[in-house]
Parts: structure tokens; sequence; C-alpha cells
């Protein structure tokens, strides 16, 4: 099966696109990530991308979608994939499209996670990380807010610069602006799956699993 995950920022695409992948034993490609990957390996678009980044700029959209085509071709993605962070305008689902054309992959479902914009902003504002182990926590479903539930530190949360209410508004924006267009694209074409995403994780699962049809 392969799927492309959309959702405001905050939201917890990562969360579920992981819990999916490991469950439909399919590929979790979060672009972040195999971004960051392509540079550790150095290969040579990961070298471009990198020259990029040292340099200030935004990787442009043909040098991630390469990547993201290195990896669709990959071993890793046999069984299938889920596509986390792209893409995340039409020019980039255009090219995506392309791709998915050149390696003949059909078979595409969309799974949109939709919740409302003061929900999404509430929890962002209540994000921590925690200074000790790198992990990201909520402090809305912590039980004990001032302990790390991944390696127990205490009073070790901080708050992360880009989770002020200024940014946090302006990238629901942009998601708004640039990224929901991007659901028009598939409409029509694909099958796109819309889940409340204003419940805990369980739940969302369960509802995204219900609707791909599986128990
Ligand atoms: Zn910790």
């Amino acid at each position: 099966m392969n799927i492309i995950i959309f959702g405001p920022p905050g939201v917890g695409k990562g969360t579920q696109a992981k819990i999916i992948a490991d469950k439909l034993k399919i590929s979790h490609i979060s672009t972040g990530d195999i971004l960051r990957d392509a540079v550790a390996k150095q290969t040579e678009l990961g070298m471009k991308a990198k020259a990029i980044m040292d340099s200030g700029g935004l990787v442009p959209d043909d040098i991630v979608a390469g990547i993201i085509q290195d990896v669709l071709k990959s071993d890793a993605c046999k069984f299938g994939f889920i596509l986390d962070g792209f893409p995340r305008t039409k020019p980039q689902a255009v090219i995506l499209q392309q791709i998915l054309d050149k390696l003949n992959i059909a078979d595409l479902k969309i799974i949109e996670l939709k919740i409302d914009r003061e929900v999404v902003v509430h929890r962002l504002l209540n994000r921590r990380g925690c200074i000790n182990c790198g992990s990201i926590v909520n402090l809305l479903t912590l039980e004990d807010k001032n302990t790390c539930p991944v390696c127990g530190a205490k009073d070790s949360f901080f708050k992360r610069e880009d989770d002020n209410e200024k940014v946090i508004r302006n990238r629901i924006e942009v998601y708004a602006k640039n990224t929901l267009p991007v659901l028009d694209f598939y409409k029509g074409n694909v099958e796109i799956i819309s889940v409340n995403a204003d419940q805990d994780i369980p739940s969302v699962t369960r509802d995204i699993f219900s609707a791909l049809g599986i128990d």
C-alpha cells in the first residue's frame, strides 16, 4: 500500500505515519529524515542539498524530489511507503506524480488528518523538549508535568524557539494556504481518507485502520 499523509503542524502526522508503517510493514518516508540521511551518506543529491543548506538556502523541489525518488526505488519501499512531509505545494505534487508515473507506482491513498486550528495551536503551545534526552513531549498528555516520560529526568523541559504562538500561527497559515490545496490535485483520482485528529493517538490510529480496511 502506498500512502501520503497530510495534516497541519502539530496534528500528529509523524506519530501516526510511524504506527501505520510498522503495522503495514511499509517504509515511513519522512522528508526531513531522508534529507538528513542523504546528506549523511553523501549521496550525489545529498551533497548538493548540503551545499545549499550550508549557504543558508532552501533545498529546491527537484533535489528533494530526486532524493525521494532514490528512496522509492530502493528495497526499503518494495512493500509500499507512507510519505510524510511531501508534497507541501501543488508544484511538488506535480513533480511527485511524475516520479510515481515513472516508477509505475499506482495504488495511492491519501490520509488527511483534520483538526481545528485553535486545538492545534493549544497543543503546540504545550509542546516541550527534554534537555536531557532530546524527546519531544506534550504537557497536555503528561500526568507528571515535571518528569520526562522517556528518560525520567526532572525539570528537564524547555520550550523550543519555534513553538511560540506567532510562529505556530504562521506555520498553520502556510499549511492552509499552500498545502491544503494539494488535496484538490488528488481529488477524483485518488481515494482521500479524512480522519478526525482531535482524539487521543490510539483513537486516531483506530479510525485510520478502519478506513483502510485493516484490523
Ligand atoms: Zn528526557
